[in-house]
């Protein structure tokens, strides 16, 4: 069993973002990176997908795979260790937090790694419809996230579809009226699930139609493996009337799945199971447990709000460490339980000491910072 003072569930921006800053802290962290855990490859869900050209610092766009294979040279560059392993059990319920490996986590087992902080950044998994023709045409035309793909020239003025009747559904189809001709929406019930106002902006748009009690049976188009959609079959599920209309994009909007399995029980989750974070931070229920990236947002869902979100778990996992540090020694500082709060006067008082406190090793440059 090894220890180690912070460790890194999950393997995408946000995980590699927290290494990034955790490991220049030379706070040695470690990163679990996941063994095709969720189905995904080590490096998330951008390993899934071409092109990303919204990513700052490239203006000609970069493939997903290869941004993230730098993110994991850089993550190393400073000292990250990385393992090749799905984090499979974890008890948070005592510190220091206790970890298992997939294949080694059964009752009995000693955990792998023990850890003083963890920082979660599993991601979450869009959900897929498994419709005919789905494999064949995904990223040829289908997409999950129209904020990423909805500029390629692909979709120019041509008819795009949207599933969904929620707010995602919502955003994405007011969000595509700039690049296709039309859009529309296509939603299973008689009823949006939207909110009431963005239900309203929806239906207001001269540029969308919302079809209801409808449903996508089938996804045509070019043959060959680069082949692109141009039909879809779509079925009124109340008259049973089934028609092919034209349609150039299809965005799924139907949902994500956290992944959030591993801490059930263990940690506050919203009722779809994301996990909660106090709003602006990545303070989740446990005090030296932070959540960061997809796993605890269902809003934004970009790679550079999920890295954006690392760092922000890395900073206040370093000053969840440093406080801690100055408590033991200071132990007035200490609460019952032994662990350090997570409250704003105690943080103050502790960076406080920590400055007047000369650390000898090379201090992050961030801990003066009067923002933490
Ligand atoms: P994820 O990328 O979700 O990665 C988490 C990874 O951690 C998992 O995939 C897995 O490998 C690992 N992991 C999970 N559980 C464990 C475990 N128990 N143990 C160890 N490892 C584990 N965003 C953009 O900004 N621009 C785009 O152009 C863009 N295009 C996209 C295209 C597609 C097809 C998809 C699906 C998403 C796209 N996104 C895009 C969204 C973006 O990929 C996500 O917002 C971002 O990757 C989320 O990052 P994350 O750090 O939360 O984790
Ligand atoms: P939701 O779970 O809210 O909505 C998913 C939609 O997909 C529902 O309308 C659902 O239909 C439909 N759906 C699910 N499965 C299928 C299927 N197999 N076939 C057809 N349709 C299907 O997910 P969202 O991503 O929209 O939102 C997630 C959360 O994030 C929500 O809390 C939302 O409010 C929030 N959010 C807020 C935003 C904002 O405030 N601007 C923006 C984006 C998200 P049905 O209704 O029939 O179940």
């Amino acid at each position: 069993m090894v220890h180690s003072k912070v460790v890194i569930i999950g393997s995408g921006p946000a995980a590699h973002t927290a290494a990034i800053y955790l490991s220049r802290a030379e706070l040695k962290p470690v990163m679990y990176e996941g063994m095709l855990a969720n189905g995904t490859a080590a490096g998330g869900q951008l390993t899934t997908t071409t092109d990303i050209e919204n990513f700052p610092g490239f203006p000609k766009g970069i493939g997903g795979s290869e941004l993230m294979d730098d993110m994991r040279k850089q993550s190393e560059r400073f000292g990250t260790e990385i393992i090749t392993e799905t984090i499979s059990r974890v008890d948070l319920s005592q510190r220091p937090f206790r970890l298992w490996k997939e294949w080694a986590d059964g009752e009995n087992e000693e955990p792998a790694h023990t850890a003083d902080a963890v920082i979660i950044a599993t991601g979450a998994n869009a959900r897929r419809l498994d419709l005919p023709g789905e494999t064949q045409y995904w990223q040829n035309g289908i997409s999950a996230c129209a904020v990423c793909d909805g500029a390629v020239p692909i979709f120019r003025n041509k008819p795009l579809y949207v599933i969904g009747g929620g707010d995602s559904a919502a955003e994405e189809a007011m969000f595509l009226t700039k690049y296709g001709s039309h859009v529309v929406v296509l939603v299973r019930k008689d009823k949006l699930r939207a909110s009431k106002a963005m239900a309203k902006r929806l239906l207001a748009n001269p540029k969308v139609t919302v079809r209801f009690n409808t449903v996508a049976t089938q996804v045509l188009g070019e043959e060959g493996p680069r082949g692109l959609m141009t039909h879809l079959k779509v079925k009124n599920v109340v008259s049973g009337e089934e028609e092919t209309v034209d349609a150039n994009g299809l965005f799924y909007a139907v949902g994500h799945d956290p992944a959030t399995a591993l801490f059930k029980g263990q940690i506050d989750l919203d009722s779809e199971e994301y996990i909660v974070t106090q709003p602006g931070t990545s303070y989740t229920s446990i005090p030296g447990v932070f959540a960061a990236g997809d796993v605890q947002d269902k809003r934004y869902r970009q790679a550079i709000t999920s890295a954006g979100s690392g760092c922000v778990a890395a900073l206040e996992a370093e000053k969840f460490l440093s406080e801690e540090e100055s408590s033991e020694e200071n132990p007035a500082a200490a609460t019952e339980t032994g662990q350090t709060r997570i409250e704003p006067a105690a943080a103050e008082q502790n960076a406080e000491a920590a400055k007047e406190k000369p650390t000898g090793s090379a201090a992050a440059e961030y801990r003066q910072n009067p923002l933490l």
